[in-house]
């Protein structure tokens, strides 16, 4: 099985791939946790092409095809793969086509997570880090340490409301190109809208696998 997951960043992506990954026996492919392994590693051999990251650049298609392409080579995604933050751009979408054709595969679902702003600014304004596991909280759980670790969760500098609805923007912008090129493939399209902030990550979990039932996916 093979998922492309779409949704602005504070959509919960994340956490519903790793709840997909486990129903279908999937790798979660994440290409940040791919890309931050890289960085890790300066005897990596595209080291020295996704370093302009720490410059605050984007990686290019090709190489991030390029990590894509050898992170599914790992066993995990020998039944399959949920991706999430990739393909982000056509040119990755044609590519990723590409290299599942290549195993007689192809991307079987595309789950489109439309979160509406207010549940956005709720989600990210109310959210707490904890600097050590990097774990994520809200403020509604009324936690002031992380559980785990004992240390006092902060806040993180990005989320305020402007540079919230500028990632927010900056997502729609690139993302309807993308959404047209998946509503035009042979891949079942579901796009779920989360309107309602009191939601949790179970509740949104719930409807997409009750749309995969409709779809006959699962
Ligand atoms: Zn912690």
């Amino acid at each position: 099985m093979y998922i492309v997951l779409l949704g602005p960043p504070g959509s919960g992506k994340g956490t519903q791939a790793e709840v997909l990954s486990r129903v279908f026996d999937a790798g979660h492919l994440s290409t940040g946790d791919l890309l931050r392994d890289i960085l890790e590693n300066q005897d990596h051999p595209l080291y020295p092409k996704v370093q302009v990251i720490k410059e605050g650049r984007l990686v290019s298609d090709e190489v991030v095809n390029q990590v894509v392409e050898d992170g599914l080579k790992r066993p995990e995604f020998r039944n399959g793969a949920i991706f999430d933050g990739y393909p982000r751009t056509p040119a990755q979408a044609a590519a990723l086509d590409r290299m599942l054709a290549a195993r007689g595969k192809k991307v079987d679902v595309v789950i489109d997570l439309d979160v509406t702003k207010d549940v956005l600014l709720y989600r990210l304004l109310g959210r707490l880090v904890c600097p050590r596991c990097k774990r994520i909280f809200h403020e509604r759980q009324g936690l002031a340490e992380c559980p785990d670790c004992g240390v006092e969760l902060v806040r993180r500098g990005d989320d305020n409301e402007e540079t919230i609805m500028q990632r927010l923007e900056e997502y729609k912008d690139k993302t309807a190109v993308l959404q047209d090129y998946y509503r035009n493939s042979p891949a079942v399209y579901i796009r779920l809208r989360i309107s309602d902030a009191s939601k949790t990550a179970g509740d949104v979990q719930e409807e997409i696998t009750d749309r995969l039932r409709q779809h006959n996916v699962i």
